[in-house]
């Protein structure tokens, strides 16, 4: 208990501890990414910033390049050096067109010229409302380094057209001398420089880091880096930015690269975009163009490989489960079906040995049924012998009898025709006849015998017979006539009324052999009787009847009970009885599948009751009773 206690703790904490690591792991991965892809991502900000910071400086360049030298030119024209010299009417008009054909053919923004006392006297824009013509400039910067001798250059908003421009300035010599009688102006526009993407912010700071152009409008006016106050001053006082306030853009930088970009954030909070900032500087004037690319692609493909990476690893994570959780299984399934073979094959040595264990034990049993089959065999043979033994000795037993029955009258007869002989040499003719007539009673008697023995010998009579036994007993009274006369005969109501018969399985001729030779024997019985009476009693139940001869004679004495249905066992005088009756009656009783059996009375059948006699005298005189049971047809 404890110790899967124990082994279920380890497990979980197995599976913390491998939770954490695959946690740790992720983590680690997805860092990873991010770097990476971070990092891929801006190297190639880096280069294709570079790449457009490069571009856009080099035509900016090219377009200041291409009109650096237009106020020089300018300056060294007799017009314009006539209308600086002389600014009557006819000198400004022709100057006025030259500028105007001039500003046109070279796509400036304006051209004009300024006196030394400040106010211009010419200029390409005289037909138009916000003609500079007249306006003073001796406070433009342009105006100031021009007059000084050298080129001026200058970005700002136009003092009339309040439009920003860059104003490039020469100075104007009289010709042939070093008087200094003007200054000649070129005013570009470099708006287009504002038309970029905004989404790519480009913007160009001045040499104070004032943002004067900007694809980003709201950007405009403010200073990158903050403003020295006299500078601020100076701006305000050249108006070099008309009236705005200078205030520095929220800029903050997050990261110098290597190159010198810079990762920036422009404004607070947290959602502030940042931009990989490139600068690169236009060299005179001293500006600065810088283009901003955002970062916001760069973190959302560095976003999408780090979920991509963390979707790769979960899904190697769970392929990793699913495939423990297989072999798991597997090793389970391998497991079970080495199980299954150590029990089938155990069970099939189970059954094997079972098996053996009945087929010895079959073995065993098919001994035994041999053996008893042969006991059997040896039994039936042994009975069979006893059979024919017994059948032998009862043939010896009849034989003797036979001969001790036959050897009698023979021997009588010997004597009777010797006898005869004499008395007929004598001429005793009566005495011959009276001899001759025992001849005949002696022959009679023997053929009694040898019919008697034909009848115990007879073959086997059909079974299916059916015999009423009130008629059987009604011709069994018929024959026995005067016999009957002495007698009281009581028999049962079924066997004298005209009711319903009442068949048994026996041939009728049979039945009343059996029956005369039963009622016979009763009528011997009590011959000798004061009151003889002879019952016969009907008991027919649905499958055998039973009839009953019973007598009040003397009754069956116990030795001649075992010996009574032996043939030729007879207690009566020689002459009266053959002792073979009860044997034959037996006999016909078997062959129908019935029954004889004899037994004494065990009441007094009297009805009158022991008054005739003593009491000893009725118990003496209990009677014989023979049942003959047979089956009911
Ligand atoms: P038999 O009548 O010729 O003697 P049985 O076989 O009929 O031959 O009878 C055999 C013997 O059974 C008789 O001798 C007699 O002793 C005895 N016996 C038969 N019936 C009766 C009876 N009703 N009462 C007493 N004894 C009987």
């Amino acid at each position: 208990m404890t110790d899967s206690h124990s082994r279920e703790s380890v497990q979980v904490t197995r599976r913390i501890l491998v939770f954490f690591a695959l946690l740790a792991l992720l983590t680690a991965c997805c860092a990873l990414t991010w770097h990476i892809a971070w990092q891929r991502g801006i190297d190639e900000l880096r280069r294709n910033a570079a790449a457009r910071v490069d571009r856009t400086t080099s035509t900016l360049k090219s377009t200041l390049d291409r009109y650096e030298y237009l106020p020089y030119l300018l300056s060294r024209h007799p017009f314009v050096q006539d209308v600086l010299a002389a600014p009557d009417a006819r000198n400004v008009d022709r100057a006025n067109r030259y500028l105007e054909d001039l500003n046109r053919r070279s796509h400036a923004t304006a051209t004009y010229l300024i006196r030394a006392d400040g106010f211009c006297v010419a200029a390409s824009n005289w037909r138009g409302p916000d003609s500079f013509v007249g306006v003073e400039y001796h406070f433009r910067p342009y105006f100031v380094d021009a007059m000084k001798g050298g080129v001026g250059r200058f970005f700002g908003l136009g003092t009339i057209s309040l439009e920003p421009g860059y104003y490039i300035s020469q100075p104007v010599y009289r010709e042939g001398s070093h008087d200094l009688i003007g200054v000649a102006v070129v005013k570009l526009n470099l708006e287009w420089l504002q038309g970029a993407d905004a989404s790519e912010p480009l913007l160009v700071t001045d040499d104070h880091g004032v943002i004067f152009l900007s694809s980003v409008p709201s950007w405009k006016y403010h200073t990158v880096r903050p403003l020295p106050q006299s500078v601020e001053a100076s701006v305000y006082s050249t108006r070099q930015y008309a009236q705005q306030p200078i205030t520095p853009l929220p800029m903050s930088v997050v990261e110098t690269l290597e190159g010198g970009a810079q990762i920036v954030r422009v404004g607070g909070g947290l959602n502030a975009p940042s931009f990989l900032a490139t600068r690169r500087s236009i060299g005179e004037p001293d500006w600065q163009l810088i283009t901003m690319a955002p970062l916001d692609p760069i973190e959302s493909a560095a976003q999408t490989a780090v979920v991509v990476t963390a979707l790769v690893f979960l899904s190697l994570c769970l392929l990793a489960f699913y495939w423990r959780m297989r072999r798991a299984r597997v090793r389970e399934m391998i497991r079970s079906r080495e199980m299954l073979q150590t029990a089938y094959a155990e069970l099939n040595q189970r059954v094997a040995e079972r098996t053996a264990d009945l087929s010895q034990a079959n073995a065993q049993l098919t001994k035994e049924v041999n053996e008893r089959t042969r006991a059997e065999q040896d039994l039936r043979a042994a009975h069979d012998e006893l059979i024919q033994a017994s059948k032998l000795a009862a043939l010896g037993q009849m034989a003797a009898g036979i001969t001790h029955e036959l050897n009698q009258p023979l021997a009588a007869l010997r004597s009777f025709s010797d006898n005869t002989r004499v008395l007929i040499d004598r001429g005793d003719q009566a005495a011959a006849r009276e001899n001759l007539e025992a001849i005949a009673s002696l022959t009679e008697r023997m053929g009694k015998i040898t019919n008697q023995l034909k009848l115990f010998v007879a073959k086997a009579r059909p079974k299916n017979a059916r015999t009423d036994v009130a008629r059987a007993l009604r011709n069994v009274f018929a024959m026995l006539g005067p016999r009957l006369k002495n007698v009281t005969l009581d028999v049962a109501p079924e066997l004298e009324g005209d009711g319903a018969a009442i068949h048994v399985r026996c041939e009728d001729l049979r039945l009343e052999q059996v029956l005369i030779n039963l009622i016979g024997n009763a009528l011997d019985a009590v011959a000798s009787c004061d009151a003889p009476r002879i019952v016969i009693e009907l008991d027919a139940r649905p499958d055998a009847v039973e009839i009953i001869v019973r007598d009040n004679g003397p009754g069956i004495p116990a030795d001649a009970l075992p010996h009574l249905f032996e043939p030729f066992f007879t207690t009566k005088e020689t002459g009266h009885g053959l002792g073979l009756g009860l044997a034959i009656s037996s006999a016909i009783a078997r062959d129908y599948g019935g029954t004889l059996v004899a037994r004494n009375v065990v009441a007094p059948i009297v009805a009158d009751g022991p008054e005739g006699g003593t009491q000893a005298d009725a118990d003496r005189s209990h009677g014989a009773e023979f049942v003959l049971t047979l089956r009911r047809a």
